[in-house]
């Protein structure tokens, strides 16, 4: 009998890995030159001030890193969501984190595709050249929490402004943006035929807004994560900030989820690698009862085991991105990816701070600042839970739970 194919075969449908691999080469080498500008250490120092990674982020922006997904028309790289994928992965994969940026690749997507030829003319380019920071959605309610149609900030048109009262909570890199896509009641919920329907987005430009109707308070968390409480009180947004049509903000934003999962799926394939790359090395090298700890098939499996979780997670990470490149639905496939990644980069970190013993408590050596940081995408931008019910209600067809 044949041994093994060491490289494994292709699997029928899908775009073997090797050759992702080959074809994102160039950009992997690209980002990894710029991130090794900023290693961990930099992302350690920034972890410990609580602040903001602007060095990075601007490097990453002046690279036109981040531009990706922006069509060469409006002065972007037009490449598509496998290759913004692999600048994701590669960030997180260096030791660094880019969910303090990510907003700014993904959220011109709903601009893109539902916003007017002059908003498009007026706000991509200069997106697109980081002249404005597009990296906050505020979605998330305090009492509306996972249910969103039940959301009750509103905007109220008054001839040719909106005026907006509510509040939000956990909305990111607003103090480190200068636009935000913002989801809003246009009619009661108590006159829609269907909940989903009198929702609607709009651009706020935050340098305008901030003190003059909107007040940000930051929320203090486990991850360094810029996230904040928002408070709306008759704020003014132009008219013509209105996304799209009125009432169908919420079709809108659930437009660009796909995307936004494949993005942080990627992120967390970079996390699980990184956690993976490190502990290997450690339980190579720590020697304990006279021989290395990875010696030891107690060490070996979970690592193994965590391994097969992210290279899994990693195909089904290309199988959306495939699919969304070529237009084609992607829903399940994005959810299971986010899905399989997340816990798969948890799988990883949980062996990588076990297995380097109390030396993973210490905060050089990353470890614990990357477990926080990956940690989150159980939860956010969507839980593990409501992952589990579309794929139960949409792919299954089991009846619907809420
Ligand atoms: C650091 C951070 C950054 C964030 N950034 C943003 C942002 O930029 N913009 C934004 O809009 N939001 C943001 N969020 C919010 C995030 O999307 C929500 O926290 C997340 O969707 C969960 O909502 P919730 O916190 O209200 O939890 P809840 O809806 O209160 O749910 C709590 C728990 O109960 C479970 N649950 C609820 N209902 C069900 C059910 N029917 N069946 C099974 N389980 C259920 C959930 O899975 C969850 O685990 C961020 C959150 C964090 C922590």
């Amino acid at each position: 009998m044949a041994a093994p194919d060491p490289q494994g075969g292709g699997v029928r449908g899908l775009t073997p890995v090797a050759s992702f691999d080959e074809r994102h080469a160039e950009i992997r080498e690209g980002v990894r030159a710029l991130c090794a500008e900023f290693p961990a250490a930099y992302f350690r120092g920034v972890d410990e001030r609580r602040g903001y990674p602007e060095e990075f982020v601007a490097a990453l922006t002046r690279a036109g890193w981040l531009a990706a997904l922006v069509p060469q028309e409006y002065g972007g790289s037009g490449l598509g969501l496998s290759e913004a994928s692999v600048i994701m992965e590669e960030i997180n994969r260096c030791g660094g984190n880019a969910g303090a940026c990510h907003g700014q690749m993904y959220n011109m997507g709903t601009l893109l595709r539902h916003g007017s030829q002059a908003q498009k003319r007026e706000y991509l380019p200069r997106i697109a050249r980081g002249e404005l920071r597009l990296q906050s959605m505020g979605v998330t309610e305090p009492t509306a929490g996972t249910d969103t149609t039940s959301i009750s900030t509103f905007a109220e048109r008054k001839g040719e402004r909106y005026v907006v009262n509510g509040q939000k909570v956990w909305i990111s890199r607003v103090q480190h943006s200068d636009l935000m896509i913002l989801l809003a009641r246009t009619t009661p919920l108590a006159q829609v035929k269907r909940k989903s329907e009198g929702l609607s987005i709009f651009l706020v430009d935050l340098r305008s807004a901030v003190g003059h109707g909107l007040e940000v308070k930051p929320i203090a968390n486990m991850v360094n994560h810029e996230t904040n409480e928002l408070f709306f009180s008759n704020l003014e947004i132009p008219a013509a900030n209105l996304i799209g049509e009125e009432g169908q903000g919420f079709r809108y934003i659930l437009d660009g989820l796909n995307a936004e999962r494949a993005l942080i799926a990627a992120e967390c394939i970079g996390d699980g690698y990184w956690f993976v790359d490190k502990v290997t090395k450690y339980a190579k090298e720590r020697i304990v009862f006279g021989r290395p700890i990875g010696q030891n098939q107690g060490v070996q499996f979970p690592i193994a085991e965590a391994y097969i979780a992210v290279e899994a997670a990693n195909l089904m990470r290309f199988r959306a991105c495939e699919l969304f490149d070529a237009g084609q639905p992607c829903g399940a496939e994005a959810n299971m990816a986010k899905h399989l990644a997340a816990r798969a980069s948890w799988q990883a970190g949980e062996a990588c701070l076990q297995f380097h013993g109390g030396y993973g408590f210490a905060a050089e050596y990353d470890v614990e600042r990357k477990f926080r940081e990956t940690r989150l995408y159980q939860v956010a931008p969507i839980s593990s839970n409501l992952i589990l019910a579309y794929i139960a209600e949409h792919v299954l067809g089991l009846p619907r739970s809420f």
